[in-house]
């Protein structure tokens, strides 16, 4: 139900007035990182990020799904292109997360959880030619270990043709402390 959100913005607006600002990111920096919950106003707070300095963007598993790789032409990468060539972007930070739900997906809990929802994971398996339940997974973005997902990102946009050469860095940040590690820095210059 949208109300409890109504009446929370009823109030925010009684007590609050924003100042206007331009939509270009002053760090001129896209952030790419999960949904997750637990990074809600974290992610911020441990960043240093206050409100128009970078480009937000939040992918399941702050991935690119396998299937979704090899074209370089995703809806991660569009989202980029806009904030490069449309906003100042001139620097990438990939950010992905300890704990996070993409990473050791259980293929059984997966299918249980679907079929309580009345999707037949195989119906759906063959329709879209997905081979089996890991081919589903693949399709979901699951990985395995978050520093690989981190650094096969970073590659992906690196390569991507329809980016520039700018600076991609890949990180992990800690869900629990919020404490943030440098994975993949890129030492590529730029030109
Ligand atoms: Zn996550």
């Amino acid at each position: 139900m949208p109300d409890e959100f109504l009446a929370n913005n009823e109030r925010f607006l009684q007590q609050n007035t924003l100042p206007l600002i331009g939509h270009a990111p002053r760090k001129h920096t896209a952030v790419v990182t999960c949904m997750d919950c637990r990074l809600v106003r974290m992610f911020e707070d441990a960043l240093g990020l206050e409100r128009g300095d970078v480009l937000e963007l939040r992918t399941a598993g702050a991935t690119i799904s396998e299937p979704e790789r090899p074209a370089g032409a995703n809806d991660l990468i569009r989202s980029l292109a806009g904030g490069v060539y449309l906003l100042g972007v001139r620097q990438v930070l990939v950010i992905g997360h300890t704990q996070c739900g993409l990473s050791h997906i259980e293929p059984a809990t997966l299918t249980a959880s679907m079929q309580a929802l009345g999707v037949d994971p195989q119906k759906l398996i063959e329709q879209e030619k997905l081979g089996d339940i890991n081919g589903l997974i693949k399709w979901l973005g699951g990985f395995s270990d978050v520093h690989i997902n981190v650094k096969e990102v970073v590659e992906v946009i690196r390569s991507s043709p329809y980016l520039p050469r700018i600076p991609v860095h890949g990180l992990v940040i800690d869900i629990n402390t919020g404490k943030l590690t440098l994975v993949d820095r890129d030492t590529r210059g730029t030109t």
